[in-house]
This record gives structure tokens, C-alpha cells and sequence, in this order.
């Protein structure tokens, strides 16, 4: 479904796609293209041609040095960003914490932490998930005790994504024990390099080392590092979580790898003298999803018109991952697909009939892998659920 664009919004739309084609770091869209993995120093240098541009702190308001851009400017550069096969912006400092700074943090925060996200000073990661509380996160047992005009913290958090790279880390902690256990949580923030922090990496399924497991032992950050109010920290962290649940769209990244699994399907066997993209089955599968992401793509549009409802977040949520999941689905399908001719069962050796690993098969793999984690992070799909199950119940009475 295509947004219709006044003659401004045209015009920004060009310009962002030339920016994407002239201005930014090309060899960060070839390695992408090739399936490597960036390395931090790739993505500093993503982030300072957009911080050049003036694009960085997408969503935040202009004052804060943020583009300040409407919400279907911002969905033309999310777009644009992603069909040029750019570096998705890491979103635990620019999507997740930013925002929650503008709105809610002290003016003295806003100078310390803002201008060293938008010049790459300082990564951040995200400390809400503790070894038992993920889906139940206000059972969160990490403490931060008062301390004169410190807090001394206490806990494990774990799944954090980035944090080897990472300066920073907002935590969610427990400064007090209220009857609700939603009630008491603080949001702190502490740099990862202080005294009585360790970073452990977790291995993946898909071989990389996005995760760790952080331990906090009595490490002491000043109270100034608390944004808002104490006890208040679950409302925040609401506001973040939905936040987070939004950007998940990536409409323009999954047309462009629908587009490369119809272009692949084209040119790999399917048996009989037909190729993939004429076997029924499969034919049936691409259009299902190219049907579904259609419709999201719909909702995500009217989205931008009107604020979406915590239950509009979490249904998006759903419908997005889970396509997503699909796509990698068919990507796995076709690399397997193009061994199978290669075997031939009559073969005097069998290692001469050595299956060909497709060019996108390894990166497909991966990433097929990688991508099982969008029904869980951010709050799984049952979770999601359930959200929208209670709002239905409210609405109902
Ligand atoms: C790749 C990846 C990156 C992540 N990055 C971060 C990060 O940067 N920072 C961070 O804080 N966290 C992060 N997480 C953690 C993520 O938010 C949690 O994994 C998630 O909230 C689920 O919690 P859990 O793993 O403890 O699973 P559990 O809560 O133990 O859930 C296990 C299963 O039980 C189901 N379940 C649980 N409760 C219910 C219920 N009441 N009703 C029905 N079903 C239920 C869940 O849906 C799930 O399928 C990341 C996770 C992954 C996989």
C-alpha cells in the first residue's frame, strides 16, 4: 500500500534515497549484501554520516538535535533506509532510551547523555530481563538500595543485546518493596565499566555473541543517574516497551527480501523441468506472505495517522515477527531446494556429489536462526497476547 505523499513528502523521499545511494558508507551496504556481520567500527561509521545528515536521533524532537520529523517522514526514511540495505540503527540508545530521556529526563541528563549517543561517544543496552523475570518482568528482583546520594546495585540481568559494545546500560531496579510488585521499580542508568560490573557473553544458535548475562556486585552510581521520579520506573519502561514493539515494523526491509526470494526462486530447480517459482506449493507460500505483509503494511499506514493503542502495538508486534519469521522460513527452503539436484543417488562417490552451498545459504541460515528470537524479545508472542486479551476484557467491561 503506498502512502500518499504531498509534494514535500515526495521530495524528502528522494532526497533520503540519495543520501542512501551518495552519502553514506557503501562498503557497510556490500557487507550487509554479502551476509558478514558489521563490525562496530562499520557501524560508528553508519552513524556518523546520519548524524552529518542530521538523522541519527530518529524520532527524537528537534531540540534534542533529533530530524523532529512527522511520523510519515520518519516511515519514508525507515523505508528508504531499508530498501538501500543500510545499517538498521541500533535501537537500544536511539529508539529505546533517547525518546525516554527527551520526555522524562532531567535537563542536566538531557546534556550528559544525548549529544554522546548522537556522536557514536557512547552505546547503550537495554537491563530489563533477569534469569526469572523475562515475561513476568515486574517480578524483577535487581536492587538498587539508597546509599546517602548513591545507590548501590545488586542483581543480574541477562539476554542484554549489545552489551560488549555497549558504554551504558539502563537498568530497571527495585528501590522498594511495595505490596504491587509493579509499584517500587526504578529506571538507573550505569556506565558498564564501573568497578563490580561483568559483562559475560552467551552464545548463540546462530553462532554470534549478541547476548550477555551482566552482573552488578554493590557497584555504586550516583542518584543522579535515576531518570524521573523514584518508585515510578514501570511507567517508563511501559512507555519504552511500546516504543520498541513499534519498530519491529521493518515493512521496507521485508518487501526487499520478498522481492530476493521471488528473484532466487526464479533461477533455482524445482524438479520436473520447473523452477521454484512455478512449484505450487511454494508459489502459494511466497503469495501468502506477500498478502500479509500487504495487509500489516495497511496497519502500520493508518498507524502513522492516529497514536496506536498499547493493544494495537502488541498486535502489530505479532503480525510483524511473525512474518518475518516466515520470510527467513522460505529463505531456508530454497538453499535446501538448491542441493537437492546436486545429489545424484546413482553417484560411484558419493562425496563427488558434494552439495553446492548456495552464495545466500550460509547468511539465510543464520539469520534463520537469529530471527526465532523476534516472538520472544521485547515481550513474547503470548505475552502479546494476553495484552490484547486484557484490553479486549476492559473494553467489554
Ligand atoms: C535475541 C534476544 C535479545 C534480547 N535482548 C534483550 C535486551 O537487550 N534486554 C533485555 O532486557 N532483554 C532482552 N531479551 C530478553 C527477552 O525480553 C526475554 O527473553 C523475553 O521477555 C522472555 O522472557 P524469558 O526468556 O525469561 O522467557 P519466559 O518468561 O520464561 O517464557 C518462556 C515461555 O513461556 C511463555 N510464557 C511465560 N509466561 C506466560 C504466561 N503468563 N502465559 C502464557 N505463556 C507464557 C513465554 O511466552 C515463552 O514462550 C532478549 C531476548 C532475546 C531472545
Amino acid at each position: 500500500m503506498e502512502v500518499e505523499l504531498t509534494s514535500e513528502e515526495e521530495r524528502f523521499k528522494q532526497e533520503v534515497r540519495r543520501f542512501f545511494a551518495e552519502d553514506y558508507p557503501q562498503h557497510v551496504i556490500t557487507k550487509i549484501a554479502s551476509g558478514q556481520r558489521l563490525a562496530k567500527d562499520d557501524q560508528i561509521a553508519a552513524q556518523e554520516a546520519l548524524n552529518r545528515r542530521g538523522w541519527f536521533g530518529v524520532g527524537w524532537p528537534a531540540e534534542f538535535g533529533g530530524p523532529g520529523w512527522t511520523s510519515v517522514e520518519r516511515y519514508l526514511f525507515d523505508q528508504e533506509l531499508e530498501r538501500a540495505g543500510a545499517a538498521p540503527i541500533i535501537p537500544m540508545a536511539v529508539i529505546y532510551i533517547g525518546p525516554i530521556i527527551c520526555a522524562f529526563g532531567t535537563p542536566e541528563q538531557q546534556e550528559r547523555w544525548l549529544p554522546d549517543i548522537l556522536e557514536s561517544r557512547a552505546f547503550w543496552a537495554q537491563g530489563y530481563s533477569e534469569p526469572e523475570a523475562g515475561s513476568d518482568l515486574a517480578s524483577l528482583r535487581f536492587r538498587a538500595d539508597r546509599d546517602g546520594d548513591e545507590y548501590v546495585l545488586n542483581g543480574t540481568k541477562i539476554w542484554t543485546s549489545g552489551a560488549h559494545w555497549a558504554d551504558w546500560i539502563f537498568c530497571l531496579a527495585r528501590t522498594s518493596r511495595e505490596a504491587k510488585k509493579q509499584q517500587g521499580i526504578s529506571m538507573i542508568c550505569a556506565p558498564l565499566d564501573l568497578p563490580g560490573v561483568e559483562v559475560h557473553p552467551i552464545n548463540l544458535i546462530d553462532g554470534s555473541h549478541e547476548l550477555s548475562r551482566v552482573t552488578f556486585d554493590n557497584v555504586r552510581v550516583p542518584v543522579s543517574n535515576r531518570i524521573g521520579e523514584e518508585g515510578n520506573g514501570w511507567h517508563y519502561a511501559n512507555v519504552l516497551l511500546k516504543n520498541e514493539r513499534l519498530s519491529y515494523a521493518h515493512i521496507g526491509a521485508k518487501w526487499r527480501d520478498l522481492a530476493r526470494v521471488r528473484s532466487l526462486a526464479r533461477e533455482i530447480p524445482a524438479g520436473g523441468g520447473r523452477m521454484m517459482t512455478d512449484e505450487p506449493l511454494f508459489a502459494a507460500r511466497i503469495a501468502r506472505v506477500e498478502a500479509r505483509l500487504a495487509v500489516i503494511e495497511m496497519a502500520i499506514v493508518r498507524s502513522l495517522r492516529e497514536e496506536p493503542s498499547m493493544e494495537a502495538a502488541a498486535a502489530l508486534k505479532i503480525a510483524c515477527t511473525e512474518c518475518a519469521q516466515t520470510i527467513t522460513e522460505l529463505f531456508v527452503e530454497l538453499a535446501g531446494r538448491n542441493r537437492a539436484p546436486m545429489l545424484d543417488r546413482f553417484a560411484a562417490d558419493w562425496s563427488e556429489a558434494a552439495p553446492l552451498v548456495p552464495a545466500f545459504g550460509p547468511a539465510g541460515v543464520q539469520s534463520y536462526f537469529f530471527e526465532r528470537a523476534q516472538t520472544i524479545y521485547g515481550g513474547a508472542t503470548e505475552i502479546q497476547k494476553h495484552i490484547i486479551w486484557r484490553g479486549l476484557a476492559r473494553a467489554q467491561g
